[in-house]
């Protein structure tokens, strides 16, 4: 017989594993859509875009594990248009829908900060009691060193050659970099407590008008790496560690995203 697992199962160990009761979230994590009760298979992605749905559908999935779900705060709640068409789609294949936001971000091994500091072979800081050292809102910004000291240039071009993108650069590619700080996803805004941790360089996924000036005035580089680039690590790693402690096979689909 395959490895299957329910869904209750599934969900309890996700949520507790990625302390979801820590974090104060734009989204509900966990299950957010209910399907069948046995889960054999799970397509994992970045976010459950109608892309995603047709990829899960047509591998014939029981689950879709995301870091980007549905329903978030703020958002217009009625069931219309392209939202009509993901949910009844998912609805009527009986297939669950798992999201975790903030609680994947910041897993100390597989949330995607940890994993994208492995992918690009930077060394975080790491605390007495083991923990990765933090700072930020909800302690989500990483810090550490790069691979070996180098300058801007030289980190945007090892950035673009392990993500496969073309990095926005805001700061003089000549200049070393000894400290470095990042945070996945649309973390700009939280540039100011990187600046404050005194680090040379802070990478994120996108950029805003003001992360520009910022940067200039306190001669802390960005690099903007993109959101999908930086967010594609931290689900495939989780994908990884559910087939590894139940034996359900994950396939992660990557659903390229410019931004
Ligand atoms: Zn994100």
């Amino acid at each position: 017989m395959k490895p299957q697992i329910s869904r209750q199962e599934l969900e309890h160990w996700l949520s507790s594993t990625l302390q979801i009761d820590r974090f104060k979230d734009y989204c509900p994590n966990g299950l957010q859509v209910e399907g069948r009760a046995e889960i054999r298979h799970i397509v994992t992605g970045v976010t459950a875009s109608q892309a995603l749905i047709e990829a899960a559908i047509a591998r014939q999935a029981d689950a879709i594990l995301v870091h980007h779900g549905w329903f978030w705060k703020n958002e217009d709640p009625c069931i219309r248009g392209p939202k009509h068409r993901r949910l009844s789609a998912i609805l009527a294949q009986d297939i669950n829908l798992y999201a975790y936001h903030l609680p994947l971000d910041a897993h100390p091994e597989w949330g995607n900060n940890a994993q994208l500091a492995r992918v690009m072979d930077w060394t975080p800081d790491i605390l007495p009691d083991g923990t990765p050292q933090r700072c930020g809102p909800d302690q989500l910004i990483w810090l550490g060193t790069p691979a070996w000291e180098c300058t801007i240039g030289e980190l945007s071009t090892d950035i673009a050659q392990r993500l496969g993108r073309k990095p926005i650069i805001v700061g003089e590619l000549d200049r070393p970099v000894r400290r470095l700080a990042w945070c996945t996803g649309a973390a700009q805004g939280m540039m100011d407590a990187a600046v404050a941790a005194g680090v040379d360089c802070y990478i994120s996924g996108e950029i805003s008008e003001p992360t520009v000036h910022l940067a200039r005035e306190t001669g802390c580089a960005y690099i903007g790496a993109g959101h999908h680039a930086t967010e594609r690590y931290g689900v495939q790693a989780l994908g990884a560690a559910i087939e590894a402690q139940f034996g359900v096979p994950c396939t992660f689909v990557d659903i390229d995203n410019p931004v």
